[in-house]
């Protein structure tokens, strides 16, 4: 009689990469004890198994949340197939929700968990600069989403105002400073000067908790007091931000709750990415079998805060279902309640855009078009309709763009877990649908994940 060897269940196959030498193996997704695996064998270096996500019953109901990705310009050409021909190769599947640009590996601080091993380094020159959001714009067919300021620390340029200048003049909807804080903290006139950008710019301030611990090991030193001083000189200026958390296991997975606590009670903090600990860069020696994902954050936000965010509120984004979970606030009444509760948020797939970003008047636009088609109109799509407008008011619409966009970034809320892919969970269906791209000098797009795993240090 046959005997099972493993307590597991096979759900299907995909392409990985073996963790210690980084080629291509094939992979197998398993459930096993609840929990999803990718389950893979290298001839060299043997068995490996690694987790994908610790609640199997949310990524097998994932699916029915994915909707086609959006196409850009390509790059490369096919070659040693994914992840070794961006890119962006033919074979990507997503266009850029996010383009990245690294002005500098210069940074002011030398975290443990840097990605990008950041420290001593070159400044882009302004002109290169320019070329390379001329590109990201062009390969967007000529409608860019968000664009990153990053580096290293992109607040040490020192141009960085000229460079947020020139991006603003580009076509791109919104741009986003990515910053440790550190010189927002001490310099309050760097943030007045930012504050001329405010209506489609925004700070994405490196914030992982309230624990003197969390920011010794994540950062190499103590940085509550810095953040809180960046936040308060930003708030000054009205200055939107975005919050985005590192989360490792037994560091500051139990601080996510207040994370949120604190984001949802700060005038100016407008929304929180929180991103499960990725091997590479500087981190990549830790221990993989013990990281944290998605599901793990949300479990931990639900417990955390009895439910008033629950999970129930989190869907995958349809844009990449396997990596980027998210749950929508909405201020009713002065207090901050989910959007999408009691919503069926598959049921609605049509009018959500291939983006992170959320755009009411986009929302409506495209709710309308579907409530009232000629085709037919559905009744939930009709009461979906009435229930937003209830929340946006009929002056929303005669404000000028700069309000519009003050309006959503005070009465919306954003929630998101983005998982990046390193060389234990590596999946190949979920590296094809990455939309955070890094904009390289050579006029290249690389997706985050491949640029840090494979890419960087080439
Ligand atoms: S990650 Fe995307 S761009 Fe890179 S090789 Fe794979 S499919 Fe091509
Ligand atoms: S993680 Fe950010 S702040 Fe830390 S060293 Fe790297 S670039 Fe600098």
């Amino acid at each position: 009689m046959p005997v099972s060897q493993e307590e597991y269940l096979y759900i299907e196959s995909t392409t990985s990469l073996c963790s210690h030498c980084l080629k291509r193996i094939d992979g197998k997704i398993i459930v096993k004890e609840g929990k999803i695996y990718v389950l893979k064998y290298c001839i060299e270096h043997g068995k490996q198994e690694e987790i994908l996500e610790e609640d199997a019953e949310y990524y097998l109901g994932r699916m029915k949340y994915t909707k086609p990705g959006s196409v850009s310009k390509t790059q490369t050409e096919r070659g040693q197939n994914c992840p070794f021909d961006c890119g962006l190769c033919p074979e990507h599947e997503q266009h850029s929700c996010i383009g990245l640009i690294e002005v500098t590996n210069k940074c002011d601080l030398k975290c443990p968990t840097c990605y990008a091993n950041s420290g001593d380094g070159e400044f882009l020159p302004l002109d290169k600069i320019g070329e390379m959001l001329d590109f990201f714009v062009d390969s967007e067919f000529g409608n860019a989403e968000i664009l990153q300021i990053s580096g290293g620390e992109p607040t040490t340029h020192p141009q960085i105002i000229e460079i947020i200048k020139l991006a603003r003049k580009k076509n791109i909807k919104y741009v986003m400073l990515n910053t440790n804080g550190l010189r927002l903290a001490h310099d309050r006139d760097f943030a007045r000067e930012l504050s001329q950008f405010v209506g489609g710019f925004e700070v994405y301030l490196q914030f992982d908790g309230f624990d003197k611990k969390t920011y010794e090991h994540l950062r190499g030193r103590d940085l509550l007091e810095i953040k809180q001083s960046a936040i308060n000189n930003l708030t000054e200026f009205n200055i939107p931000i975005t919050l985005v958390s590192t989360i490792e296991r037994g560091i500051n997975d139990q601080e996510v709750g207040r994370i949120v606590e604190f984001g949802i009670n700060s005038k100016c903090i407008r929304g929180i990415n929180f991103q499960p600990v990725a091997f590479f860069g500087r981190h990549k020696d830790l221990d993989a079998k013990n990281r944290i994902t998605i599901t793990g954050i949300i479990n931990n936000i639900s417990k955390e805060m009895n439910g008033m965010v629950g999970k129930k509120d989190f869907f995958p984004l349809p844009c990449n279902v396997d990596r980027v979970a998210i749950a929508y606030l909405y201020k009713l009444k002065g207090e901050f309640v989910p959007l999408t509760r009691d919503l069926q948020v598959a049921d609605y797939l049509p009018i959500i855009r291939n983006t992170f970003k959320f755009d009411p008047e986009d929302f409506l636009k495209d709710l309308a078009g579907k409530a009232f088609s000629p085709s037919g109109g559905c009744c939930d799509y009709l009461g979906m309709m009435k229930n937003f407008s209830k929340l946006i008011p009929k002056s929303y619409f005669l404000k000028s763009e700069k309000e519009k966009v003050e309006y959503v970034s005070e009465n919306i809320f954003r929630i998101s877990i983005t998982s990046f892919v390193d060389a234990y969970n590596f999946d190949m269906k979920s590296m094809k649908k990455e939309c955070v791209h890094v904009i390289t000098p050579d006029l290249k797009k690389i997706p985050f994940s491949a640029y840090n795993m494979l890419y960087r240090n080439k």
